[in-house]
């Protein structure tokens, strides 16, 4: 009925600094659903990094509870595919009905309105019925509210009421903690040689990592194989392989740095010297080129700004690289040396 996973509950959704703020929040929305300031909740961030783990723990955790609440989970793509069914069979007035008498909706992967205008009118419609009478919605996206693309400003302000937490990349410590706790639930042993083998090399999706692990079970198991560094070597080759090597803005921070011979902390210092917002400036450049992170998300790392200033810094790195012969050199240099 409610579509939930029981699963997916917070118990196995392992913290770290990657995910603790979304996870806090959801465990706060869980604990108090429409009574907090966090209405909706947003969940954000790349593929196989745990939005759709984290949105059914949420769901899970107030159906345990609070029997009495009704909880919807659905995907935005099976909420846009029952409102054109629901228009095409002329009951487009039962459909908000259904939507406008839940408790708590959970709408995964929102990013797929983009561009639906009819899909995002109705469901801007059901979520001020459901915001104004306290009910809770939970959204995840694969972006930051300021990033995504055609949807309507009504429906992204409305998103921007509550909280939106990121979900990031865990660091190596948390995914690590993630796969033993995938091995103890599966009552397999495995070495830490192998589980830090897997997790030093598997960086930037969670889905990913644990899949290897599940290769690496399989193979154990079924093929009776000793399960070695070789053979670990051998999996998650092939998990990596179609995955191009991503860059992390912590990386392009220190080589940019080290190029202008100063400190981490001096670029993302708040001092206005010319030499040094250049510095800054390119370090943002390149993290938008290089990384899948957003504008937000470039800025919070590179010294706490927001994304306007992110995108500013875009804009005068391609203007200058034009002009002036001296800057082209550096991003061509450190071009070079980030993609080494
Ligand atoms: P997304 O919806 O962001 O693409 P999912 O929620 O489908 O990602 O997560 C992918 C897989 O990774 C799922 O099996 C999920 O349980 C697991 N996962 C992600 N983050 C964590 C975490 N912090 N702890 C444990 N498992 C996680
Ligand atoms: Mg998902």
């Amino acid at each position: 009925e409610s579509q939930l996973n029981p699963n997916y509950t917070f118990e196995n959704f392992l913290e770290g600094d990657s995910n603790r703020l979304a996870r806090n929040a959801a465990i706060a929305v869980a604990n108090k659903p429409g009574g907090t300031s966090f209405n909706p909740l947003l969940i954000f961030g790349g593929v196989g990094l745990g939005k759709t783990h984290l949105a059914h723990a949420i769901g899970v955790d107030i159906k345990d509870k609070y029997p009495e609440k009704t909880v919807l989970y659905i995907s935005a793509e099976k909420f846009t595919q029952q409102y054109i069914d629901s228009v095409k069979k002329n009951n487009r007035n039962d459909f908000i009905h259904f939507y406008q008498i839940i408790d708590v909706l959970i709408i995964d992967d929102a990013q797929f309105f983009s561009g639906k205008s009819g899909t995002q009118d109705v469901f801007f419609h059901i979520f001020n019925h459901l915001h104004q009478n306290g009910k809770q919605v939970i959204l995840t996206s694969d972006k930051a509210p300021v990033d995504m693309q055609d949807i309507e400003q009504r429906l992204l302000s409305r998103f921007k009421w509550g909280l939106s937490a990121e979900l990031q990349s865990p660091d190596f410590e948390t995914r690590v903690s993630i796969l033993e706790n995938k091995l103890y639930r599966d009552g397999v042993e495995m070495p830490d040689e192998i589980i830090e083998y897997v997790a030093k090399h598997i960086k930037s999706n969670v889905r990913e990592l644990e899949g290897a692990i599940i290769s690496l079970i399989a193979q154990s198991s079924f093929n009776k194989k000793e399960i070695t560094i070789n053979l670990a070597k051998d999996i998650v080759e092939k998990f990596v392989k179609n995955t191009k090597r991503e860059v992390s803005i912590d990386y392009i921070q220190k080589v940019v740095s080290d190029y202008f011979q100063m400190d981490v902390s001096t670029l993302q210092s708040k001092t206005r010297k010319r030499h040094i917002v250049q510095a800054r400036q390119l370090a943002m450049f390149f993290a938008k080129k290089y990384t899948k992170a957003s504008l937000a998300s470039i800025g919070s790392q590179i010294g706490q700004r927001d994304h306007a200033t992110v995108l500013h810094a875009c804009k005068t790195v391609d203007n200058l690289s034009s002009t002036d012969k001296q800057f082209r050199k550096y991003v061509e240099d450190l071009s070079k040396k980030l993609t080494l």
